[in-house]
């Protein structure tokens, strides 16, 4: 979080500030160094930080919404998760629910997307399973699954609710045996008071086993 309040440099820099001082220790770049591309120091940098990301042998993603909540945000996701050599699993409802995507149609919205060598974006999807969830509401009771995902999501290492129903009405607080990631916008004015936040707000909680 930025502070509100005005900053003023340490009294105690040796001036004049701009050719004494630079918040930084390790010479990332070097005056003479092209602007537009990344020094190795950088990257060397940049692939330590990535290395330090957690990576999970298999992640199941509950998905929500159909249209962008799912074009643009659970794919991505997906997409760099099998990047990175995760192996996937997409489970949605069995049957419709307001606005949510249904198992037939994200078959179909997968089978379009992927090109001709079954990729997304040059991204290997061998790994990426869809699973019928075998649930017909905009919410999630975990202790009705279908057989199907209760087998698919055995070996599960993280498990991602997302959307304000599964996410934050019914799954905030649940807890599993893996890592769990719970995503959502607040849209009811009545969880919005009962979490303390405003309309709108953003939530995501992580927890780590
Ligand atoms: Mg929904």
């Amino acid at each position: 979080m930025e502070s509100n309040s005005d900053m003023v440099p340490c009294p105690l820099l040796l001036t004049p500030i701009e050719s004494n001082y630079k918040a930084c220790t390790i010479p990332y770049r070097i005056p003479s160094d092209n602007p537009k591309k990344a020094t190795p120091t950088e990257i060397s940098w940049i692939n330590l930080f990535y290395n330090a990301i957690p990576s999970f042998k298999s992640v199941i993603i509950f998905v929500d919404n159909s249209g962008a909540d799912l074009i643009l945000g659970i794919l991505p996701f997906a997409r760099e998760l099998l990047r990175r050599g995760t192996k996937v699993i997409l489970a949605a409802n069995d049957l419709p629910s307001i606005n949510d995507i249904t198992y037939p149609e994200l078959i179909e919205v997968i089978s379009k997307l992927k090109d001709e060598k079954g990729q997304l974006m040059g991204v290997d999807t061998s790994n990426l399973l869809i699973a019928n969830s075998g649930i017909d509401l905009p919410v999630i009771d975990l202790t009705r699954v279908s057989e199907e995902l209760a087998y698919l999501a055995n070996d599960a290492d993280l498990v991602v609710l997302e959307g304000m129903g599964p996410g934050i009405e019914t799954n905030l607080y649940a807890q599993f045996k893996c890592d769990s990631m719970k995503i959502g916008m607040v849209k009811h004015p009545e969880v919005a008071q009962f979490l303390g936040g405003r309309l709108y707000d953003f939530v995501l909680k992580y927890n780590e086993v």
